[in-house]
């Protein structure tokens, strides 16, 4: 699903975010990613979703080698990934309905029924059906951060990118949330998550690839791989 392969990524003002990264991800595989801030993480997710390019190597993402994607095949490209951050970026005056529909007006769906199915199907795979009428602000922090979850999977994306998701919550929310994960996994969904919390990580079986200074240092289990950079 994701393949990367001695990429770097410099930017225009010279730092380099990621140094010689190569590892990949197989359909269906659930991973995290950690390393300290600055270390190169959202970057390497901005790479997957061809929010940045690589200044050199290659990102091969569902299949497509993304340095041959042409930006009117970005959104093609999107449509195949849910996003999910620590600030849930909920728009504030739309209901949760809305908010978790906007993925599906901007692809181009305007059946209404066949929307407000789909809404509610992934409302009800987070656990708030019923909230749908609300507004985020009347929502607590984990219920924002599960229906910004709603919205990442409206569209049945084959893969789930998140940035941080538990890192507003308390850890009995976390552990809600990162549970959430595993259920979309558990389905098929390939995951990948970024995030600082080692103690909660940790308790889940999924591989982890540690980035320090953009350089990809280790993960378990191991898999094929080239050898991280010095
Ligand atoms: P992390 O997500 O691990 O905190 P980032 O990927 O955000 O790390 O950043 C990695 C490095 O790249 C940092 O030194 C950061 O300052 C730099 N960086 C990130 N985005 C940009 C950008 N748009 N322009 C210039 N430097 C950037």
């Amino acid at each position: 699903m994701i393949q990367f392969t001695n990429v770097t990524k410099r930017y225009a003002s010279g730092q380099e975010a990621l140094s010689n990264v190569s590892f990949d991800i197989a359909t269906g595989d659930m991973a995290f990613l950690t390393g300290h801030s600055g270390a190169g993480k959202s970057t390497l997710l901005k790479l997957i979703a061809c929010i940045e390019r690589p200044t050199s190597g290659q990102v091969v993402v569902n299949g497509r080698n993304l340095a041959h994607i042409k930006r009117a095949q970005v959104p093609a490209l999107r449509r195949q990934i849910g996003m999910i951050f620590q600030d849930h970026k909920l728009i504030a005056e739309r209901t949760v309905f809305d908010n978790v529909a906007l993925p599906l007006i901007i692809a181009g769906l305007h059946n209404a029924v066949e929307t407000a199915r789909r809404v509610r199907a992934a409302l009800d795979k987070v656990g708030l059906l019923g909230k749908e009428k609300q507004l985020p602000v009347m929502l607590s922090s984990g219920e924002q951060q599960r229906v910004g979850i709603a919205r990442a999977v409206v569209n049945k994306p084959a893969l789930l990118l998140a940035d941080e998701p538990t890192g507003n919550l308390d850890p009995d929310l976390a552990a809600e949330v990162m549970g959430l994960f595993e259920q979309f996994n558990q389905v098929g969904v390939t995951v990948l998550i970024v995030s600082h919390n080692l103690g909660l990580i940790s308790r889940f079986q999924h591989r982890i690839l540690n980035l320090e200074k953009g350089c990809l240092l280790s993960h378990a289990p191991l898999i094929h791989e080239a050898p991280p950079c010095a």
